[in-house]
């Protein structure tokens, strides 16, 4: 228990009697959760809608048993499941208020005025919520693409995140992609034991070298140009047949080969987005809609949790002096260097490419 009470909503709060929410955020992974403690530390009544059934995004649903080496404070590494319920317990303790198996659909504006802001009606699944401010924390959503030729096989053995260290201990592991998400989980089988051949479409791993080199050196095969032509069962293992004619049994199948894009949620949402589909933001992380912000793996274009969460707590603190301050942002970008230096380098770059043509 810490020794110190940051939050200033009053413990005894009916929270289920409020005409309105001061803010709803979109999601329970690292951006969420990070944004949802910091506005509720700053008395302001924080709803979270979450798609899952449980709090923590990728980490929590991904790699739960991976160890996160890369986050600051953590110098043995903390795993994703871990890390998750560190951080959900600190946003419940700040009282943040969840619903869980809920989604998001739509975001309408009303013309009911609160203290200057028009109210929002974020419409879910399950409810309709009114409010002042909107964070937009849905990360990727979790639709890992599907490889049609091993799906097929219908088994519990073949896994679109990184598996439970249990589920494929010592076994013979196959890994399909050539991303960091591949070659960490051809680690952390090869941790465990397992032999791994890591099968790569591209003529060479998009991974980071010194995991793909930690790869090889602890005995993993990396195939690349190389794809699975046919996959069937043959005594209690799979039996791949590979594009190079080579034969591999595996006990285990791990397909990372990326996600279905969110585009169809986003474009509901009736916000600009960038040519990648994701969620333009301005320097703020308020998108084209006026108080509404959006923070993490949605817009960015470095993902990492602490980038999410470096977000979501930026976003944050900009809707609570929103919300405290009614047009302090727009105050900001009229003074702001930040946004006239934007403009200065788009001119700059226009001029360099038409000198190089
Ligand atoms: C295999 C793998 C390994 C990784 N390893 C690392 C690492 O070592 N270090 C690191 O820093 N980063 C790592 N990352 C990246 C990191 O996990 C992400 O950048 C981070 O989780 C992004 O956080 P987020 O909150 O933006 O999104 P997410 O984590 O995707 O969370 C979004 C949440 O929103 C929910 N949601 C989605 N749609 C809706 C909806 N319509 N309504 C309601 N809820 C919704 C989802 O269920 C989810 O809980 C890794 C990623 C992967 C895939």
């Amino acid at each position: 228990m810490a020794d110190f009470k940051v939050t200033e909503l009053a413990e005894d709060l009916d929270f289920d009697s409020l005409p309105y929410w001061d803010v709803v955020i979109i999601g329970a992974g690292p951006a969420g959760l990070a944004a949802s403690l910091t506005t509720a530390h700053r008395g302001l009544t924080t709803l979270v809608i979450e798609a899952k059934d449980k709090p923590g995004g990728q980490p929590q649903f991904l790699y739960p048993d991976k160890k996160i080496v890369d986050i600051p404070g953590f110098p043995d590494g903390i795993s994703g499941e871990e890390l998750s319920e560190r951080t959900y317990r600190q946003a419940v303790d700040a009282l943040v208020q969840f619903r869980f198996n809920d989604e998001l659909v739509t975001i309408e504006d009303t013309d009911q005025l609160e203290k200057e802001d028009l109210l929002k009606r974020v419409v879910t699944k399950n409810g309709e919520y009114l409010c002042r401010k909107v964070v937009i924390a849905c990360g990727l959503l979790h639709f890992p693409r599907k490889l049609p030729v091993v799906d097929a096989l219908d088994s519990k053995n073949v896994y679109y995140k990184v598996p439970k260290i249990g589920d494929y201990e010592n076994g013979h592991v196959v890994v399909v992609g050539g991303g960091d998400s591949a070659f960490d989980a051809a680690v952390m089988a090869l941790e465990r034991r397992g032999q791994v051949d890591v099968i790569v479409r591209g003529e060479s791993p998009a991974a980071k070298a010194d995991t793909v080199a930690r790869v090889q050196q602890s005995g993993g095969r990396v195939h690349c140009t190389t794809e699975i032509t046919s996959a069937e069962y043959d005594a209690g293992a799979m039996a791949l047949t590979l594009s190079s004619g080579m034969q591999i049994r595996a006990d285990t199948v791990i397909v990372q080969i990326g996600f279905l894009s969110a585009k169809e949620t986003f474009q509901r949402l009736d916000v600009r987005l960038n040519d990648d589909g994701s969620i333009a933001v301005d320097p703020y992380f308020e998108t084209s809609r006026h108080g509404l912000f959006a923070v993490g793996d949605v817009h960015g274009d470095i993902k990492l949790v602490t980038v999410a969460w470096a977000e979501g707590i930026q976003a944050a603190i900009y809707a609570f002096k929103e919300i405290t301050s009614p047009y302090w942002l727009n105050e900001k970008r009229l003074r702001d260097q930040k946004i006239s230096m934007i403009g200065d380098k788009i001119t700059q770059a226009a001029r360099v490419k038409g000198r190089k043509k």
